[in-house]
């Protein structure tokens, strides 16, 4: 029996064949054997191309169901599948690619000329998606007969290169295994309830293992359907959550979300789960959608190298502010910089083994030895807390935590303070050099554009009220926004270098 991961995705079976599988906003309806059939012929094209087990196909291409059939592809052929974000830039392409050194690119049409242009190292080959352009990979492949061999992988074969967020540095292409998503996607299926009835909301980009792996892959496990939202719009979301009875987003589409006047209960009335990560979900954004909606929010915490390590229960309380239990068969402990655990209910670094833990870094060996104890455990970079229970608090990325005058500042608590204040919409707090205190606090903050001016030093003034004056930010910058990925995670190291010498004598 192959471990590959399409065939769990996609078995081959008559009974599920005419199920619908996707459906697009303008009604377009890819059943179980659509999915499989383009994926066929994809894979076949490619194959005809040279791609071979283990090369990289590397896209950067618009959500559709056509690219959803790439990926399924790529899998089918045993190559490796590496997503890269449609906002990037020849410049970012040019690294991703340099690094990568895919078989293939396929992207869209302005940048697939400019990276033919490249050096051909950079790409053996250099195709487009669109479903009816000239020359585009659908055209090249429609009428081809599909191709069902499905590559007979083992668990430790590398189905996909993820770039990191790059929210600490560069980003690093994370090695991700048949088993990893395996184990994810059936664990999942199985802890979230999926089955046949659910129908998923998806508003997520598929560039990212949040949108791809967690979502596509679960619910395809669990003979759901998905319908499709080619980009997020609060809009559109609430107008389609009727149809829907899954939805899974990140903090901002959940503020996005909460801004729109026509979110109600009885519009949620088919949902039964709403789930959240990627970034902390606040405690006040997490009470107003249940005042909004009757729906207590899922909060769950994974990072791209793991997929995901914790989730809240779906049955049982979900503690604001928590990421829930780790999942059936990780071992987890929390430890200091040396590895050793640190006393219960202590802050440490969260480390974890276990079959979610990804390959390691793509020809990064040093980041990869420097990332793993002797023992296996990863070392996530993020410090958190244990409840007596088990339940995890995520209380910072270890790089975030603020070491000022020998003090260690949070900045999660000191945000969530900052964001219950009238006219802040959402803040950032940072450490940057200080002449006395090593680091010194200061804070970024977001306004919300309809309460007008805001004053720093008031917002001090009101923080101060909850806040020990060593966590109060000694700098308070106001700004109509932040600066944020594509999954709406804050940029903390553009602002760090940005205000590197706000302390400055
Ligand atoms: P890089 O590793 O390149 O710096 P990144 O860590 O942001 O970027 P991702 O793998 O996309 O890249 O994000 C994983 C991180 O996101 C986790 O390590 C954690 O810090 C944060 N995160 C994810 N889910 C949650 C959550 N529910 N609450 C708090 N933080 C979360
Ligand atoms: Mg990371």
């Amino acid at each position: 029996m192959t471990e590959n991961l399409y065939s769990l995705l996609l078995p081959s079976d008559p009974q599920d064949d005419a199920r619908a599988a996707l459906r697009t906003e303008t009604d377009a309806v890819w059943s179980y054997g659509d999915l499989r059939r383009t994926a066929g012929r994809i894979a076949r094209l490619l194959h005809e191309t040279g791609v071979i087990r283990g090369d990289r196909v590397a896209v950067q291409v618009e959500k559709s169901p056509e690219a959803l059939c790439l990926y399924l592809a790529v899998l089918q052929l045993g190559a490796v599948y590496l997503p890269l974000n449609t906002a990037y830039t020849l410049t970012e392409l040019r690294y991703f690619l340099g690094d990568a050194e895919p078989a293939v690119f396929v992207g869209p049409p302005h940048s697939a000329g400019e990276v033919e242009a490249l050096d051909p190292s950079v790409a053996r080959k250099v195709l487009t998606l669109a479903p009816d352009g000239g020359g585009s990979l659908m055209e090249a492949c429609r009428d081809l007969a599909p191709w069902d061999a499905v590559a007979d992988v083992t668990a430790d074969e590398v189905a996909a290169i993820l770039y990191t967020s790059g929210t600490t540095g560069r980003p690093k292409g994370a090695m991700i295994t048949h088993g990893n998503l395996g184990y994810t996607a059936r664990t999942l299926t199985r802890l979230w309830g999926v089955t046949e009835s659910d129908v998923l909301l998806h508003g997520l980009p598929i560039f990212h293992a949040h949108g791809l792996f967690i979502a596509i892959n679960t619910m395809l496990l669990g003979r759901a359907s998905i319908l499709f939202l080619a980009k997020f719009n609060a809009d559109r979301v609430v107008a389609l959550l009727p149809r829907a009875t899954l939805f899974m987003g990140v903090p901002t589409l959940y503020t996005r979300l909460l801004a729109d006047p026509h979110l109600t209960p009885a519009l949620c009335r088919a949902m039964r789960l709403f789930t959240c990560g990627s970034a902390p979900l606040s405690a006040e954004t997490f009470a107003r959608f249940e005042e909004r909606t009757g729906h207590r929010i899922l909060e769950r915490y994974g990072m791209t190298e793991t997929a995901i390590i914790t989730t809240n229960p779906l049955e049982g309380e979900r503690v604001p502010g928590t990421v829930g239990y780790p999942l059936p068969g990780l071992e987890i402990r929390v430890a200091d910089e040396a590895g050793r655990a640190v006393a219960p209910g202590e802050v440490g670094g969260l480390e974890l083994r276990g079959p979610n833990v990804f390959k390691g870094y793509w020809r990064m060996p040093e980041k990869t030895a420097a990332e793993f104890r002797p023992d296996g455990f990863f070392i996530t970079g993020d410090l958190v807390s244990l409840a007596p229970d088990g339940r995890v608090s995520i209380v910072s990325r270890a790089k975030d935590l603020i070491i000022s005058g020998g003090y260690n500042v949070y900045p999660r608590e000191v945000e969530s303070v900052l964001g219950r204040i009238a006219g802040v919409r959402d803040a950032a707090v940072i450490g940057v050099p200080h002449p006395d205190f090593g680091e010194g606090v200061m804070a970024v903050v977001e306004r919300q554009p309809e309460c007008g001016a805001l004053d720093g030093a008031e917002i001090v003034a009101q923080a101060a009220r909850e806040l020990a004056g060593y966590k109060l930010p000694k700098i308070v910058v106001i700004q109509d926004s932040l600066p944020r990925n594509a999954m709406g995670k804050v940029q903390k190291n553009e602002l760090r270098e940005r205000h590197k010498d706000a302390f400055k004598r």
